[in-house]
């Protein structure tokens, strides 16, 4: 597959520090146990809270066998870094160098708190010699910041198991307007998937997007036969108030993204309507509403609120992360395999990517050849 070589670069990211872009839609934190940000790969020697508290008896010192070189066993989330009081929020959680011939068992929780759900199919990403698996948490109706435990557990036939444990060093606040009646696991999935019921591929763009972009996603949309939807914000189309005819006119569709980008979990009732009304009228059936940074996508309150504007809520499948600037390959590689932020693409997948990303537009070919080398279709304009 041409798309699988190793990226020309390393990733770029803070390690373990706040995701440093005040418009990301990803409002997440990543933890960073193995240093892959930093280009070098002396895993040994990052800052790891990583604790091994079971043994294998085969191995000694209870070290778990090492993938290759000196590269330790890790464990470690990406996951928001607020969400409100009640609310659901989606984790991936990671094994970082997983020992050969185990198999793999994760299990998330907030540390004496209630049990996330780990579940659906693990991914591997042979680049970066990562397993993850998507994690649903529902926050305490209390508010305050949380700690996030994750554990991944490799068993093996006739072997004790291996346990590998970290907390996450970056609290999960609970603030905000509160929700008080849980989200359900299969809502957030099917809103997960912005109520997709097809097997296709969905590409969305969010937040901005100007004219020589938007044509270039027109042009490589009509080549390839793809619809897009665009999640542009109102205070955007402000400015350029004939984008949403010229989606229209070439087969493409609108999405409401609010007017301002706020977080709708930390905003009142009457102002999150006001947002909604200011934003993009959606040409979406249903009608669909995707907040900003994810915040509350996974909230029965802000459900209800979007009702009453006869919208539906819509959160993402796979996250690209292009906002932040990683190179080309680095987007491709997230679609094809997943990495310790996104799951890969599969059946009925909603692909995030930003009008403003660094390296988007070079990306998007590749982006659509990993979703076609999968096997997957993407939605076609007619
Ligand atoms: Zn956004």
């Amino acid at each position: 597959m041409a798309f699988a070589r190793p990226p020309s670069n390393p990733l770029r990211m803070p390690t373990g520090g706040d995701i440093p872009c005040p418009t990301n839609s990803l409002g997440a934190l990543a933890d960073d146990p193995a240093g892959e940000g930093m280009g070098h790969s002396r895993r040994s020697t990052a800052p790891v809270l990583a604790l091994i508290i079971a043994m294998a008896t085969p191995l000694a010192l209870g070290v778990p066998p090492a993938a290759g070189g000196d590269q330790v066993t890790s464990v470690a989330v990406t996951k928001p870094r607020y969400e409100s009081p009640g609310g659901m929020v989606p984790i991936v959680v990671t094994a970082w160098h997983p020992p050969a011939g185990y198999a793999i068992a994760f299990d998330v929780d907030l540390v004496d708190g209630s049990p996330a759900t780990c579940t659906g199919p693990m991914w591997r990403n042979p680049i970066r010699d990562t397993t993850s698996q998507k994690c649903y948490l529902t926050l305490p109706l209390t508010p305050g910041a949380y700690l996030v435990r994750s554990r991944a557990t490799f068993s093996r036939a006739g072997m004790a198991d291996i346990v590998v444990e970290t907390v996450s060093p970056h609290e999960l606040k609970a603030d905000g307007y509160p929700s008080s009646t849980p989200m359900t696991l299969a809502r957030a999935q099917a809103i997960e998937h912005c109520w997709n019921q097809t097997d296709y591929v969905w590409l969305t763009f969010d937040d901005s997007m100007n004219p020589t972009k938007l044509a270039f996603v027109f042009d490589l949309a009509h080549t390839n036969n793809v619809r897009v939807r665009f999640l542009l914000t109102g205070k955007l189309l402000a400015k350029q108030p004939l984008y949403p005819r010229r989606v229209r006119r070439h087969g493409h569709l609108m999405g409401n993204h609010t007017y301002g980008h706020l977080p709708l979990s930390r905003t009142a009732d009457e102002q999150v309507l006001s947002q909604i009304d200011r934003g993009a009228a959606s040409t979406t059936s249903p009608k669909l509403l995707r907040p900003p940074y994810g915040a509350g996508a996974f909230t029965t309150r802000l459900e209800s609120l979007a009702a009453r504007r006869n919208y539906s809520l819509c959160r993402w499948t796979v996250d690209t992360v292009d906002w932040r600037g990683d190179p080309a390959d680095v987007l491709i590689e997230r679609v094809a395999y997943g990495d310790y932020m996104t799951p890969p693409v599969g059946p009925g997948g909603v692909i995030l990517m930003h009008g403003h990303g660094e390296h988007t537009m070079e990306a998007l070919q590749g982006i659509i050849d990993a979703v076609r080398a999968r096997g997957l279709e993407l939605e076609p304009l007619n």
